[in-house]
């Protein structure tokens, strides 16, 4: 049988059961071995002698002279010790420990090139994992060796060979970028790259060969993104549909120019055949759940269901009674959903469901379980998107053929991750905010000050305003300095004696936690002492002040995320936030962005900046794509050079036919994307 020419099997040596063990690494084809990269370079390009080696780096790689043999008593009857002398004269034990075929091998005055681990103990070396070569280039001395991932019976010296034989045959490896960007960026090409990379001759060009690899690989993903975005970027806005007109008409307010231009982006996709995936981020209190609302009756009149999925009770049960307010006077038929809805009520719901006797379900991932059916799912809005799991995301796919999907995220996706992380996604931001928001003033507080801000607030409730007291626990566990709810809860009530005050946090039952809202929003409470379970998405304008003490204790996002309940109206607003004298640096410098900024783009950009993208890729498993040499958490400027460079050829020669292209377009077209 004739071999395909890149089947790794080509590799001398490399049989069925070898191959398996390659295929284990992700490796079937010579290509694939070009681009497995060696996890690690072992540098042996100087002589190491005995005496060099330490805990640190016990390795030895030099000539050594054999001078005296002898045998010790070991369990296993005895052991052969072989001694030897480098060019430094100093001694180095070989303990051959079931080698005793060595005593043939090693003769008396004989040299060797020894490669070696070694420890000292009691005054002399000693190794017993070692490697004897008859010359200094089988040992590897002078050059650098590259240590791959292994698997089953690999071993690095097939791995290495294997490396080569692809590098042999499969040159010259063609390199599509054009010459004037190698030049200007000091790009290696393709085809050095790889020599570098396997047959590595020096660690700074062995570097070097992976950033222009991983520069070439992000630089043709944003190519791709850039060019289908602008593509998509030409068709017209959809148009308002008669019941999207009705419901502006029916508000007090019209819609920003950013909410305007996301709907034109959402009702486009929806009057496509292909279906939506799009992630709508906007920074919290931008307005998208009006956004969502609008966008839902642009399916409904055209006869398909909605399914809008919040990530707590609470938060259904918030929209479900803002959709009732706005949409129910439309004729639409709404539906409230949760795991809580049970016997004939619930059957009765999931009867109306399956019949299409419901419009909109508006519920918690129950919506999607197994008892519930759709007549006709067409649209799938999902609130706080990184609220979800994964798996609670993927239960939502099967249901309704093909489902236009809106994940709404008030966690913005820093620009330059947005699209290199989110493939997969097209991308709708609500950048302004609402006219006549007047931003919320951040104060930080230290606990000296405390009073101060206490007496501030008082005023405030004077003045007919609610506030919320956020801290990091719920009861007192022990941490002498850090306060909590139930003690806070006690010391306020004293402190506003002529102001009424409920808790809420994560133990409570969610009938109770919602009792509490309702009674909030009712303003028969003045204040709320809280977890940050009033983090996500809660609305009630009235409220303009917010303290969370131990500010330093949160994160950036979450900080932004509570500070959102506040400056929901057009009253100005409070943020506090407390903190106490174990600040860190780094806990000082997140303070001090709250404080200057209330852009949650900014905060995100920011956020990045001090935690590094890890966290925030790491954090969102959606649309995650593959990269062998790029490293969405390490290659972050990268990432922005490639953006950068795609932008300006497609601004320049989006068709790509300009001779210097010529290469790029072959890739393009071989993808499938031209
Ligand atoms: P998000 O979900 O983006 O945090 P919401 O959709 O909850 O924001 O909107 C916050 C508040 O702003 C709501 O009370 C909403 O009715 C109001 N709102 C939405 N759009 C506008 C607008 N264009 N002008 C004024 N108020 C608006
Ligand atoms: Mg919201």
């Amino acid at each position: 049988m004739k071999l395909p020419p890149d089947s790794i099997l080509n590799v001398p040596r490399v049989g069925k059961a070898l191959a398996k063990d390659f295929e284990n690494l992700g490796v079937r084809t010579l290509s694939d071995m070009l681009s497995l990269l060696p996890r690690a370079y072992e540098d042996r390009r100087f002589e190491r002698r005995v005496k060099a080696s330490s805990e640190d780096n016990p390795y030895v790689y030099c000539r050594i002279f054999i001078e005296r043999k002898s045998y010790f008593p070991t369990k296993a009857g005895r052991t052969l010790k072989v001694s030897c002398r480098d060019d430094d004269m100093t001694e180095l034990n070989l303990l051959c420990f079931n080698r005793d075929f060595l005593d043939r091998q090693l003769r008396i005055g004989d040299c060797w090139y020894i490669s070696a681990s070694v420890q000292k103990s009691y005054g002399s070396y000693n190794a017993s994992a070692f490697e004897l070569k008859r010359t200094k280039e089988e040992a590897g001395i002078g050059s650098m060796l590259p240590i791959y991932p292994l698997s089953g019976s690999l071993t690095q010296k097939m791995m290495r060979s294997a490396a080569r034989f692809a590098i042999y045959s499969l040159t010259p490896i063609e390199d599509c970028l054009p010459q004037e960007m190698h030049e200007r960026l000091g790009l290696m090409h393709r085809d050095a790259a790889f020599r570098a990379i396997h047959m590595p001759k020096d660690p700074k060009q062995t570097s070097r060969a992976r950033t222009s690899l991983a520069f070439t690989e992000l630089f043709l993903l944003e190519l791709q993104l850039v060019r289908e975005k602008g593509a998509s970027g030409n068709g017209k806005p959809g148009k308002l549909c008669r019941l999207e007109q009705k419901l502006l008409e029916s508000l007090p307010f019209s819609l920003t120019d950013d909410q305007m231009k996301v709907i034109g982006e959402i009702d486009r996709d929806l009057d496509s055949h292909r279906p939506m995936n799009r992630l709508l981020q906007g920074d919290v209190g931008s307005g998208k759940t009006l956004v969502a609302w609008l966008s839902s009756l642009h399916v409904i009149e055209n006869h398909g269901q909605v399914a809008f999925m919040a990530p707590t009770e609470l938060l259904a049960r918030q929209h479900a009674e803002k959709a009732a307010e706005l949409l129910a006077p439309l004729g639409i038929r709404i539906c409230f959903l949760t795991g809580e809805v049970m016997g004939k009520k619930r059957k009765l719901l999931t009867d109306g469901l399956r019949d299409g006797e419901i419009d909109l379900a508006i519920g918690t991932h129950a919506l999607f379980s197994s008892d519930v059916e759709f007549r006709n799912l067409s649209y799938v809005i999902i609130d706080e998107q990184h609220r979800f799991g994964v798996e609670q995301m993927n239960t939502l796919t099967g249901k309704g053929k093909r489902p236009n999907v809106l994940a709404m995220t008030a966690t913005p996706i820093p620009r330059t991750l947005a699209l290199t992380v989110f493939a997969d996604q097209d991308i709708s931001t609500i950048r302004t905010m609402p006219n006549g928001r007047i931003p919320i003033k951040t104060h930080l507080v230290r606990e000296s000050r405390r009073e101060e801000m206490f007496a501030a607030i008082e005023v405030e409730f004077k003045r007919g305003r609610q506030a919320y007291f956020v801290y990091p626990r719920i009861t007192d566990e022990g941490e002498s300095d850090l306060r909590d709810v139930n003690t806070m809860y006690e010391e306020l009530r004293k402190r506003y004696p002529n102001y009424r005050s409920r808790m809420i946090h994560s133990k409570l039952a969610d009938e109770e936690k919602m009792e509490i809202l309702t009674s909030f929003r009712l303003h028969e409470l003045d204040y709320l002492v809280s977890t940050s379970v009033v983090e996500v998405g809660i609305d009630i304008p009235n409220a303009t002040v917010i303290v969370i003490e131990h500010a330093e204790r949160f994160g950036l996002a979450a900080l932004h995320q509570l500070r959102g309940r506040v400056g929901r109206s057009d009253l100005p607003s409070h943020c506090f936030l407390v903190f106490g004298s174990s600040l860190t640096e780094e806990g000082k410098e997140r303070l001090k962005i709250l404080n200057e900024t209330n852009d949650g783009f900014l905060i995100a950009e920011k956020d990045l900046e001090i935690r590094g993208p890890g966290d925030i890729v790491g954090s969102r498993q959606s649309g995650f794509i593959s990269l062998k040499y790029a490293s969405l958490t390490e290659d972050y400027e990268l990432i922005n050079q490639a953006k950068a460079e795609a932008e300006r050829i497609v601004r320049e020669d989006r068709g790509l036919i300009k001779g210097e292209n010529a290469c790029l377009r072959q890739v393009v077209m071989k993808e499938g994307k031209l």
